[in-house]
């Protein structure tokens, strides 16, 4: 996207309404700097079966991965990007909050915002990702001006949502795919996540959207097609 204003970071919410029935699923794969020693002794923060389902439905999405999931995941990390299917973003290299307060995150230092999400991009390349596209989701979604501005040299056009799934810690797969459903319009964003440890109903509830949007005339589309409906 072109600058935003004062040469701010762009931020990119939901694709036009005049684009028709497309909705772009996205997905965060979480994994915050210090959460090394939970993945060791077993906890998930990957969700394989979530990606085999989105084959299998044929469902194309963008997989907004921080770089400590790529370091842990390269093997997964490596196959999503070779997926023509999927694309994959950078959401931070330590899920550290951008903005404070922000949902209980640590806070990235200001001088080090540009340097964290370098290291994703890095990290990326470290594991062998392909597809990767120049958008970045800010942890927790929390952003000020201060750190679009110090963004601006990476040339990132930030992405959030105008559909919260409420996949985060949820036990009721029928109330997020209904939250899904009640929130989705011509040309929404649906922010969901690729963390079986955080979001362990997400497969379910897509299992229940999918089929149901494209009863109602959607089609499922990346992000960066969903760009491309925006006037520039
Ligand atoms: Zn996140």
């Amino acid at each position: 996207m072109t600058p935003g204003p004062g040469g701010l970071t762009p931020v990119f919410t939901r694709g036009a309404e005049t684009a028709g029935k497309v909705v772009a699923l996205t997905f965060d794969a979480d994994m915050t700097a210090d959460e090394g020693p939970r993945a060791a002794a077993g906890e998930h923060f990957d969700n394989p079966a979530l990606i085999a389902l989105l084959r299998r439905l044929k469902v194309p999405a963008t997989v907004f991965m921080t770089g400590r999931w790529a370091d842990e995941y390269p093997t997964q990390a490596r196959s999503i990007g070779a997926d023509p299917l999927f694309e994959i973003a950078n959401h931070s290299y330590s899920h550290y909050a951008f903005k404070s307060p922000c949902y209980g995150l640590p806070t990235v230092a200001k001088g080090e915002m540009r340097g964290d999400v370098e290291r994703a991009f890095a990290a990326f390349r470290k594991a062998g990702v392909r597809n990767v596209v120049p958008y970045f989701r800010f942890p927790g979604g929390c952003y000020d001006d201060a750190a679009l501005r110090a963004l601006a040299p990476e040339k990132v056009t930030a992405v959030q949502w105008d559909v919260v799934s409420g996949d985060a810690f949820a036990t009721d797969a029928d109330a997020v795919a209904q939250q899904v459903l009640n929130g989705v319009k011509p040309g929404s964003v649906v922010v969901m996540h690729c963390t079986r440890s955080a979001a362990p109903v997400t497969d379910e509830a897509v299992r229940q959207v999918v089929p149901e949007l494209r009863r109602r005339g959607y089609r499922f589309v990346k992000v960066s097609d969903l760009m491309r409906t925006r006037p520039a």
